[in-house]
């Protein structure tokens, strides 16, 4: 049995939906309703019975809100394990209720730190510390209470709540603490950045010339400066970003901004991924990808349905990801991604159109928008990767890939529709992080397991993110299946074809598997890993 929640503690700078969610956690499941001052302001002059915090601590809010929820009457109830009985009989020897659902989100610090002019006090002001501290206690003690760290999250979460009666599952739980971990840790960051950025010993954050004040004569690289960049992996790091001499493709380092924030170092990366993965479809295709890999990819009929089905194949990891399209953003798509309150950092697309753009700049001044111009196909010529002391050159991983020359090595031929789906899986798993293993429904990517030391974890990884959406889906494996248990994982999790290269000495007990599952399985000869 599921536990219900039964009381909720809303503390949010953002109010955004926080009148629709609480009325429905109230409403519909009878969820006592607490709130910090502002908070409970917003709830009550909608008509809401919420209790203020201070009725819980019996304290006031104080020092100019300074002190608001730090203090043991919340902490307790968000920490005690539930499983614990010394834990629950100190609840109720000090009176102290359990709160099973954190809705929080913090002080705007990154909009009040970009605002021009704004002062050290005015920043330090917007620092905050009772949000991080409640988000952070609530996700740790994730086995019992919900942390809801963003309102993009509020119509994920009604949907969770109404399929479980009330109740949210652990494993839920725990994708939400994973969030709001993910969230402090940008907000701390950005405080952070602004800390090094400011203040009497900052050395200015966006030098001009990277040759004399930002490498220090250490590095003059053969290509055109475009832009130097805030920092880059790590805000420690120094970095900037420099085009082909006389590059003239459609790619990230000829696109032009339209609109929203500074590019940062890995938004560039991450949009390099999306827009390449999007260019090896040919119909309308729509990519989201996170830290560099794809957690959601489509192709459909129109490029507003694509999007759709991307972001559904994994919302919550889609949170904060970069879009990338292959054909012109229409009216429709645009209104596709502002549906639902999402977060998205990137937009890359050939082009927009106007409708699409007035839309898109009104959503969000940070969204970042580039315009590539019509794309044309992979990118060749040669790839560079630094190691210390050296450098490596290879060319590129385009071109290999022939469809004609598949095997089927089972029993079962693969329908039309699972080579439709194989091959879109293929093209997608080729753009995963090794080893990679892809699921897709129709041309729906459903899951992904990326960057995992053991192939068969990977298949563990892509099931487990597909739930449900395993049963009928196929597979592509990036390289082969070095033994037949990923076979059988997929087998068990309902996967009917599989593509992957072949070559191993143990192929003959995969192809076996297979055929005692009825899956039909085919070799590619090509493989296509990403180191
Ligand atoms: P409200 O608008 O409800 O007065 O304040 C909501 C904000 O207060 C939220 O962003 C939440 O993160 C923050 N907050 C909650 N408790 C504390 C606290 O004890 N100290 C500080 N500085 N902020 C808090």
């Amino acid at each position: 049995m599921l536990r219900p929640i039964r009381r909720a503690l809303f503390s949010v700078s953002d109010k955004t939906g926080l009148v629709e969610f609480a009325t429905e956690l109230h409403t519909k499941y009878g969820v006592e309703l607490i709130a910090t001052g502002g908070t409970k302001k917003s709830l009550a002059d909608a008509g809401l019975p919420v209790k203020d915090v201070s009725e819980l601590t019996g304290f006031p809010e104080i020092l100019d809100g300074r002190v608001k929820t730090l203090h043991p009457a919340i902490y307790a109830g968000l920490l005690a394990k539930r499983s614990k009985p010394e834990h629950m009989a100190t609840l109720a020897e000090h009176k102290l209720p359990e709160i099973d659902l954190v809705v929080c989100n913090l002080y705007p610090f990154e909009q009040t730190v970009a605002k021009p002019g704004v002062t050290e006090a005015e920043a330090i002001e917007n620092i905050d510390i009772g949000g991080p501290c409640m988000v952070r206690a609530a996700a740790k003690n994730f086995d019992a209470v919900t942390i809801v760290a963003d309102p993009s999250l509020y119509d994920e979460v009604m949907g969770q709540v109404a399929e479980n009666q009330g109740s949210l599952t652990r494993e839920f739980r725990r994708e939400l603490a994973s969030v709001a971990f993910q969230l402090v840790k940008q907000y701390d960051e950005a405080i952070e950045e602004y800390f090094l950025s400011t203040g009497e010993d900052a050395s200015g954050d966006t030098p001009t010339d990277p040759d004399q004040s930002m490498w220090d004569d250490e590095f003059d690289p053969p290509f055109n400066l475009l832009q130097t960049l805030r920092y880059g992996e790590n805000p420690h790091q120094r970095a900037a970003f420099y085009a082909d001499f006389e590059v003239d493709r459609p790619c990230v380092a000829t696109a032009e901004q339209l609109h929203g924030k500074e590019l940062s170092y890995n938004n560039i990366l991450d949009l390099d991924s999306a827009l390449n993965l999007a260019r090896e479809f040919t119909g309308p295709a729509a990519i989201v990808v996170k830290h560099n890999n794809p957690c959601g990819a489509a192709t459909a009929p129109t490029l507003a349905e694509a999007f759709q089905l991307a972001w559904d194949g994994d919302p919550l990891s889609a949170f904060g990801g970069i879009l990338a399209f292959n054909q012109d953003v229409d009216e429709a798509t645009a209104q596709a991604i502002m549906t639902g309150e999402r977060f998205v950092e990137c937009i890359v697309a050939p082009a927009y159109s106007e409708a699409a753009l007035t839309l898109l700049k009104g959503w969000k001044k940070n969204v970042r928008l580039l315009k590539t111009g019509p794309l044309s196909g992979a990118p060749e010529g040669l790839d560079y990767r630094r190691v210390d002391g050296g450098l490596l050159v290879q060319t590129r991983d385009v071109g290999a890939d022939d469809v004609a020359k598949w095997e089927v090595k089972t029993k079962r031929q693969p329908t039309p529709a699972e080579r439709d789906a194989l091959w879109f899986a293929w093209l997608a798993c080729k753009h995963v992080k090794s080893n990679a293993i892809v699921l897709a429904s129709d041309t729906q990517l459903v899951g992904v397991g990326a960057g995992q030391m053991s192939r068969v974890v990977s298949v563990g990884i892509a099931v487990q993110k597909a739930g449900e959406r395993s049963k009928g889906s196929v597979l592509a494996s990036d390289a082969f299946f070095p033994f037949p248990d990923n076979v059988e994982l997929a087998a068990a999790a309902g996967v009917t074809a599989i593509v992957q290269p072949g070559g191993s000495v143990k192929d003959a007990e995969s192809i076996a598997a297979c055929d005692k599952h009825g899956i039909a399985m085919l070799f590619t000869g090509v493989r296509h890993f990403r180191h």
